[in-house]
């Protein structure tokens, strides 16, 4: 097969039939640095995950899947013209997000309560795009008003209503079994009739922010089964590594993989009701 393309995590092929094979590999990324080691099964883990998704958002809008792939790591897909936005709902406050209420009072634009902190619930959860940036650069949030300069009104106000639905579907799924999920990013494209369409990995913990429900207590960095894990052992003393350097990151000793690993298991089968099989 044609190799097109490799992101930091996924590899892209074409196949003879037209179509995208897209393989999720188990590397993980942080701070946009792809860390050392790999995380074993990550790639599967998220494939079947979105795979799981995907079934549970079908009456919300298309997806790009066209049938499974040889392995628990792959799919394959239609090839869809990609929306040049980052889609990103939030129903808690943290991250990037946080960071610039602190700064601005806004998040993309929207202005929000003041009193705020560190794994806030919102009064209602926001549509928060950001830049799709090129490889090595950082995505930057725009507001509502950008992204209608970028595609349009009416393009702009149904990816904000498909990715606030999208927030809405995995929340309550999520509420029903003990997980907040505080936000998610979402890749949408057009198929060959112009069909905005559900593309690349949905409701994942590289995807989105998942906080075990029980221990939730705004004002601190909240436990998570999501990427969260990595990137605060990254930023803690014990790692020795400054992220203001330009180095990058320290390899990741065996337990943070372990851990890590276990992780995004757990989000897998917290979610789906189900071991994971791989
Ligand atoms: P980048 O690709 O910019 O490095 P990334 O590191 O997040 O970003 P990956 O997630 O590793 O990228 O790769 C997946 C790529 O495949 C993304 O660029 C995504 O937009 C693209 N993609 C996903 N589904 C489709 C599809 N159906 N058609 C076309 N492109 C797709
Ligand atoms: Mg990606």
């Amino acid at each position: 097969m044609k190799h097109l393309h490799s992101g930091k995590v996924r590899d892209l092929y074409q196949t003879d039939e037209g179509l995208l094979m897209m393989v999720a590999s188990d590397r993980i990324s942080a701070f946009d640095y792809v860390l050392e080691p790999d995380i074993p099964d990550k790639g599967a883990i998220l494939t079947q995950l979105s795979l799981w998704w995907f079934d549970q958002l079908k009456d919300v809008l298309p997806n790009h899947i066209v049938h499974h792939g040889p392995d628990a790591r792959s799919v394959v897909c239609k090839p869809l013209r990609m929306v040049p936005v980052e889609c990103v709902a939030r129903g808690y406050l943290t991250g990037s997000g946080l960071a610039d209420y602190r700064a601005t009072g806004e998040v993309s634009g929207v202005r929000l309560a003041p009193g705020l902190e560190d794994g806030s619930k919102l009064d209602e959860p926001i549509f928060t795009p950001s830049t799709k940036a090129p490889i090595g650069e950082h995505d930057e949030p725009i507001s509502f008003e950008q992204v209608v300069e970028e595609v349009g009104a009416e393009t702009a106000e149904q990816l904000r209503d498909i990715t606030l639905a999208v927030y809405a579907r995995g929340a309550e799924i999520g509420r029903e079994r003990g997980i907040i999920v505080a936000d998610t990013k979402i890749e949408l494209g057009w198929d060959s009739e112009g069909v905005l369409t559900l593309a690349d990995e949905v409701l994942t913990p590289d995807s989105s922010r998942f906080w075990p429900a029980d221990a939730w207590q705004p004002g601190r960095t909240q436990p998570s089964f999501d990427k969260q894990y990595v990137r605060d052992w990254l930023t803690s003393s014990e790692s020795g590594w400054d992220k203001s350097s330009g180095n990058p990151p320290p390899r990741l000793p065996d337990e943070i993989v372990e851990r890590t690993r276990q992780r995004y298991l757990e989000a897998y089968e917290r979610l789906t009701g189900s071991p994971f099989k791989g």
